[in-house]
């Protein structure tokens, strides 16, 4: 061993050296996921990767055997190793021109977390809750790394200034995500295997800020942001502007502070009395933004003087600074954490003790929210804190200091893509086991665009990690806010109803907390059923223990006879009840009128209840827990687990009417199997939750190479169809000749286009497994040389498109005939314009696509297409918007 002063004269010159010589001297450097303690997913060939000198050789060993790699010209290496087991203790170590020991490696399963404030509190937070699960926490296995806010307006990042993997122990397990903690602690003692939870969440952040620039494909409104804050010059601009409009911070004029209120040998002189906890606007103080005083005497017991004393003081809105005996003992500058203070133990003395506090708030209702703790303690004695106070106001902020909140400020967190870069970026070489995401609180003013944000975020994790079938877990957003005592429209609804939909992408679970939230709490404290309900989809869906329950009852349909809705529920396990045997609250009923009013709910099977209430004659729609706070929810299954909150409404289920029951219906079809399709459309209609129907051409380029992608595309709900084997076409028409007279439809035998058909339907089998085809004529040509030949397939197919530009009402629709308009150039606005004349004629129209943006000579443009889908989506109460397969069956059985 090195004497300690040669050794340290040694990293000297080293230090000089790497100063003076920059590259030539350049370390193997590691990024901070690949560290000591790290947690790497088993089962799937690993990656390490890291930094070294241009063209300089990187060795990893790694249980007696070494792997390596040269850098390229930017200095990054990347090394595989192959697959490995379940397993703890592991040792790696790097070598290029110096050496790096990596030590206690595990190889698990590792979860992206990712959200914001409510996936951000730690153990710490909620300690007072959980005392038992911390003081048990010896999980030398369950290993979080836990990633600093971070922003990039840019470009993706490749590393993380600090962070580091920590093992759970009852020390570090307080520094934790308290719901992502006990989700690993589940699983962990399910399996025994190691759970990495990467965490990777910032509070108060819009979902916009969490999706990749590659992920916005199809939002060419946020393109146009991610590229002007790339702008350097425009962002500065943003800033200043931000800045400028910021409310400067009133003038401090507090009179508590310059007469010392807090102070002991002040006399307090006409104060007045305030009940704590309770705001000041509900106690005299109207509309009064600024500094406000309280203060009460309280005698402690002999006993505590000279001993620590906790102080709860609930919560308080907005700043405070609390005092005892002239002391300042601790303060907090925004509402939401909870007020723990301590009261040193050399500052209560017997007798009278003075408490002071002094709050600052500049916009809402001031003051101590209610249903909270407020007491102190010690010697396992308390003292309650509640009751009546005293307050004098300070200071009141006058409405020309006050915010102007009209402009949205420029917040680097809240731009689009700027997390993502920042904070997921990096991630991206690690494999995972699957993405745990709890966020949408940011997204509750604008509830709307969620719908089409959360499906893009999904694909866009799974593009960006190359598995599209990786586990996706969404937390739904808890009961939280005032209860409406009558059925009410509700922004939270709105957003949770978002939430649900990304079970339309496979292998996607929805937790439901709305029995977990607080009323007066945006962080409720309930973290363990979080995590526990998350463990359960988790093991489901990405550990195969299919016979787990992991979700509460789900409306499949509802039912109208008379004046009763009868609602069929698919979850229900072994079937559904009332957990607290009342009648189900929180359903409500409306006609035609939409005017919703409570409802009877009635339990009348497994996985049915009857609906009804005496005010509406003819209910049409039904509404359940459709409010901020449906407080008390009993609605559960026999796994205990709550219904899904839903409308009927907003999506119309009743398969009994043409279209079921909506204005119009729309086909969206896309022939010739282009590369295209796969990259521009299919990406467009995921971001919005819509289904397309493909027809290929089985021996085209792009369905021969790409099966896969089409696979993928049929896994996820879109229409395979047949567009024959070679596209024959009738090549003595006008304008035909450029069919090769080898593929000339009109010199075809019968035989041998139902051969041709046959095989493409074949082909398409092998891809999606699907029996049931739909048709599309190629060139709309319809006849070989012995006439018509779709007549002598039907038994094949359950419906075949022609290229007539024409609509039909339902009533007219021909399945083996269906129309449909080729779309050449036209503009969103031509193309909405169709679908407006389809939803006031009640038709079916069918859109006919080649080239979207580019790839065939009939084509229109991203945009142009981009700007179609979003009416649709828009406008989906109205329209019917489905497969070709799925509406020709829709047809044939109503027609039945
Ligand atoms: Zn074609």
């Amino acid at each position: 061993m090195l004497l300690p002063i040669l050794r340290m004269r040694i990293v000297k010159f080293l230090l000089l050296l790497i100063f003076v010589s920059g590259h030539a001297f350049a370390q193997v450097r590691l990024p901070k996921l690949v560290s000591d303690n790290m947690v790497l997913q088993r089962d799937q060939p690993i990656t390490v990767w890291g930094w070294a000198a241009p063209k300089e050789k990187v060795t990893v060993t790694f249980k007696n055997k070494s792997y390596s790699a040269v850098t390229g010209a930017d200095g990054k290496w990347k090394i595989q190793l192959p697959a490995q087991s379940a397993g703890t203790g592991f040792e790696m170590i790097f070598k290029g021109k110096n050496q790096l020991t990596i030590k206690n490696i595990a190889f698990g399963d590792v979860w992206l977390c990712n959200g914001q404030s409510n996936m951000v509190i730690n153990m710490e937070r909620v300690k007072e809750r959980y005392p038992d699960d911390i003081a048990t926490a010896n999980y030398p296995d369950i290993r979080n790394f836990f990633i600093p806010t971070l922003t990039d307006l840019n470009s993706p990042q490749d590393d993380f200034p600090n962070a580091e993997w920590k093992s759970a122990n009852p020390k570090d397990v307080l520094r934790m995500g308290a719901v992502s903690y006990f989700f690993a602690r589940d699983l962990y003692d399910q399996y025994k295997v190691p759970i990495g939870i990467i965490n990777s969440s910032v509070g108060g952040t819009p979902i916009e800020a969490w999706i990749s620039e590659g992920g916005y494909k199809d939002f060419a409104d946020i393109q146009k942001v991610i590229n002007q804050n790339k702008d350097t010059a425009y962002v500065q601009s943003s800033r200043q502007s931000t800045f400028n409009n910021t409310p400067k911070t009133p003038k401090l004029s507090d009179r508590g502070l310059a007469e010392h209120w807090e102070s002991e040998s002040y006399e307090p002189k006409s104060w007045r009395n305030f009940n704590i906890p309770g705001y000041w606007e509900d106690q005299g103080l109207k509309d009064l933004n600024g500094v406000v005083w309280f203060r009460r005497d309280f005698e402690v017991p002999e006993s505590w003087i000279g001993k620590p004393v906790k102080l709860y003081m609930g919560r308080i809105v907005d700043a405070d600074e609390m005092f005892v005996n002239g002391k300042s003992i601790g303060r907090v500058t925004y509402q939401y954490p909870p007020r723990r203070y301590e009261i040193p133990a050399s500052l209560l003395k017997a007798g009278k003790n003075t408490f002071v506090i002094r709050v600052t708030n500049s916009a809402g209702k001031g003051g101590f929210v209610p249903d909270k703790s407020y007491f102190m303690t010690a010697n396992g004695e308390e003292i309650d804190l509640k009751g009546t106070w005293q307050y004098k106001v300070g200071q009141v902020f006058e409405r020309a200091e006050m915010a102007d909140r009209q402009q949205i400020p420029f917040v680097e967190q809240n731009q689009p893509a700027a997390l993502y870069n920042a904070m997921i970026a990096p991630v991206l070489p690690m494999k995972l086991k699957g993405f745990v995401w709890y966020q949408g609180e940011t997204n509750v003013g604008d509830p709307k665009p969620y719908n089409a944000f959360l499906p893009a975020l999904i694909n866009d994790r799974r593009s960006l990690w190359n598995d599209q079938d990786l586990p996706f877990l969404v937390v739904q957003l808890p009961n939280f806010e005032d209860i409406d005592f009558s059925p009410a429209e509700s922004n939270m609804a709105l957003l949770r109803e978002a939430q649900n939909k990304a079970l339309t992408l496979k292998n996607t679970a929805v937790t439901v907390t709305l029995d977990l939230g607080e009323w007066n709490d945006i962080h409720p404290l309930n973290k363990k059923e979080i995590g526990k309900r998350l463990a359960l989809s988790a093991r489901n869906l990405a550990y195969e223990d299919k016979n787990v329950i992991y979700s509460g009852p789900t409306l499949k349909s509802q039912s109208i006879s008379g004046d009763k809705i009868v609602l069929t529920f698919d979850n229900v396990a072994d079937g559904i009840k009332s957990i607290d045997g009342e009648a189900l609250r929180w359903f409500a009923v409306a006609a035609d009128d939409e005017k919703f009013v409570w409802a009877d709910a009635k339990i009348i099977g497994k996985n049915q209840v009857e609906v009804s209430s005496e005010k509406v004659a003819t209910p049409k729609y039904v509404r359940y827990a459709w409010q901020d706070n449906p407080e008390g929810i009993n609605f559960y299954n026999a796994a205990n687990l709550p219904a899904s909150p839903f409308r009927t409404d907003g999506q119309q289920l009743d398969e009994t009417k043409p279209w079921k029951g909506k204005k119009c219906a729309v086909v969206l079809t896309y022939d010739d199997a282009l590369n295209v399709h796969l990259d521009n459309v299919i990406p467009a209609l995921d971001s919005l939750s819509l289904k397309g129907s493909f027809y290929l051409t089985a021996s085209s380029d792009a369905a021969r190479n790409r099966i896969k992608d089409w696979r993928a595309a049929a896994a996820n709900g879109h229409e395979l169809g047949n567009h024959t084997l070679y596209h024959p076409c009738d090549a003595t028409g006008p304008g035909m000749s450029w069919v090769k007279p080898e593929y000339d439809l009109s010199k075809y035998s019968m035989g041998r286009i139902q051969d041709e058909i046959r095989m493409c339907n074949a082909f398409l089998k092998s891809i999606d497994g699907l029996d049931k085809r739909t048709f599309a004529f190629t060139c709309g040509h319809k006849k070989v040389a012995e006439g018509e030949f779709i007549q002598t397939l039907s038994n094949e197919f359950i419906a075949a498109r022609a290229v007539r530009h024409e609509m039909h009402t339902f009533e007219e629709q021909k399945l083996m005939d269906i129309n449909c308009y080729s779309m050449v150039e036209q503009s969103g606005k031509e193309m909405i314009g169709l679908v407006k004349q389809a939803q006031e004629r009640g038709k079916l129209l069918v859109f006919l696509f080649h080239g979207v943006g580019g790839e065939h000579a009939l084509n229109v443009s991203n945009q142009a297409h981009s700007e179609l889908l979003h009416y649709l989506k828009e406008n989906e109460k109205d329209i019917y918007i489905d497969t070709m397969r799925n509406v020709s069956e829709h047809i044939q059985h109503l027609k039945k």
